[in-house]
């Protein structure tokens, strides 16, 4: 099973409906957090998900290093450095190249403030071919998309979520369109992906309803949700727009939809 909670359905501009990226994924029962952008801890704790608050996060996956996908790690981390976090579990943090870098940049401002006081802090940064496996049988792999970058790492990545029973989820991170997202994104449960903008103002580095639309007639996911919404693409009928390039299910998310998908139903 594995039940994909959108905390935050935005891009870089938060709208009361739209926070910047953070999504809290439970795969069997293991949860993960996924890019803490600015705010995430807070619409974590809110949501009622993780009871035991910052506690409850044991492992955290970044895609990129850009502030709407990470920001939130310093609040993390200076949280986690509280007598008050009492989780003498690792803190597993994964993300690509430059994290340990990121860090290093962090702890030149802060020193030691943000070490976890209860827990160790364990720093992977993906190499390739490399699978994280959960307990029970689930697993995330990594996998490159086409995101500018900045100067930590010249790559950014979107997450392949398997549980026990085969049930696929993929997250596209931040990307335009590529290959690699196609690939990884064929015939899977639920496919989580960013549309940031309209039509009309598609960027570089990003997707839009009709590449939306090409990447989901190729690959053919059961259901497609589609976040990363700048307020543009937000106030869009995104659903209609997709829907002119692909005839499967498509939600448009918001802060709070969740999803679930079980091949074992
Ligand atoms: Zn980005």
């Amino acid at each position: 099973m594995i039940n994909f909670h959108i905390l935050g359905a935005g891009g870089a501009v938060p709208t009361p409906t739209h926070c910047p990226a953070a999504y809290w994924i439970g795969v069997d029962k293991q949860q993960l957090l996924l890019d803490p952008g600015p705010g995430a801890l807070v619409r974590l704790v809110k949501s009622g998900r993780a009871p035991l608050g910052v506690d409850e996060i044991s492992i955290v996956l970044f895609t990129h290093y850009h502030p709407d996908h990470c920001a939130d790690l310093i609040a993390l981390l200076f949280a986690s450095h509280s007598p008050v976090c009492i989780n003498k579990e690792p803190l597993r943090l994964f993300g690509p190249m430059g994290l340990k870098a990121l860090l290093g940049k962090f702890r030149d401002i802060y020193g030691t403030w943000l070490d976890p006081r209860n827990r160790s802090l364990e720093v992977t940064e993906w190499s390739d071919g490399q699978v994280l496996d959960l307990p029970g049988g689930g697993s995330v792999t990594p996998f490159r998309v086409n995101h500018p970058q900045d100067r930590l790492c010249d790559y950014a990545l979107g997450y392949r979520f398997c549980d026990a029973s085969g049930t696929v989820a993929v997250f596209s991170g931040d990307t335009g369109p590529c290959a690699e997202l196609n690939q990884a994104a064929r015939s899977a449960d639920l496919l989580v992906v960013e549309c940031s903008t309209p039509d009309d103002l598609a960027t570089d580095g990003h997707l839009h309803p009709s590449a939306v639309g090409a990447l989901c007639a190729d690959s053919l996911p059961r259901q497609v949700v589609l976040t990363h919404q700048y307020p543009a693409a937000a106030a869009t009928d995104l659903v209609a727009e997709v829907g002119k390039y692909y005839e499967g299910p498509v939600s448009q998310a918001h802060d709070g939809s969740s999803y679930l998908v079980d091949k074992a139903d």
